[in-house]
């Protein structure tokens, strides 16, 4: 599969704001601030632009539909985890992105983990979240590329210590030079 079409649609804040079709599957991106979702969203869609990029972490606060391929959508939920935001803001995030994921759309979840850190405490609640709530769910490790293979390889021994999963299950990222671009259509197309 290739993304020929890739269109924003609307963005939300609540659940009244997301779109009347229901018959699309949903690939919702989450995250840590900073973890590379835009880049990987435009990576994937082969667009500059379509999720901003930006190296202010936690500017999007906003649900963004795109339509991709006129048959289905992409889910770009707003970051958490960014540190110097009133708590105020931070519970607000955390109810736009627990409204869209307890919500009962068709949906599957990709978390997107840095490659290079080990799971912060957030990381691993929105994982036992998604666990805990039947959410189908896939990681992503991003920016793969700033890791040599031993590095990796080490890296994953780390981050195994708090989160246990198998290597086959996971997917591995880098939006500088699209490793792992393919994988990533070909279980989207398989989760159709
Ligand atoms: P977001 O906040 O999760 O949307 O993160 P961005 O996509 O804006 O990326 C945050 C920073 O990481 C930017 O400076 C990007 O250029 C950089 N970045 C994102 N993905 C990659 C990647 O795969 N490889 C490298 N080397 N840098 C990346």
């Amino acid at each position: 599969m290739e993304i020929k079409h890739a269109d924003f649609v609307i963005s939300a804040v609540e659940k009244n704001g997301y779109p009347e079709q229901l018959e699309y599957t949903e690939f919702a991106f989450v995250g840590k601030s900073n973890v590379g979702k835009s880049s990987l969203i435009n990576s994937v869609t082969n667009r500059k632009k379509l999720a901003k990029t930006s190296k202010t972490p936690g500017r999007t606060q906003l649900i963004n539909y795109f339509l991709i391929n006129k048959k289905f959508y992409f889910v770009d939920l707003p970051g958490y985890g960014f540190a110097k935001v009133p708590k105020a803001v931070k519970d607000n995030w955390g109810k736009i992105i627990g409204d869209y994921l307890q919500s009962d759309r068709k949906k599957l979840v990709f978390v997107l983990l840095d490659i290079r850190r080990v799971p912060s405490g957030e990381d691993l609640e929105m994982l036992r979240w998604l666990e805990h709530n039947e959410v189908d769910y896939k990681i992503i490790f991003t920016k793969v590329d700033k890791l040599s293979n031993n590095e990796k390889f080490k890296q994953l021994k780390e981050i195994k210590k708090k989160l246990v999963f198998d290597n086959n299950d996971v997917l591995f990222y880098s939006s500088l030079n699209n490793t792992g671009k393919q994988e990533l259509l070909d279980f989207i197309k398989e989760n159709l």
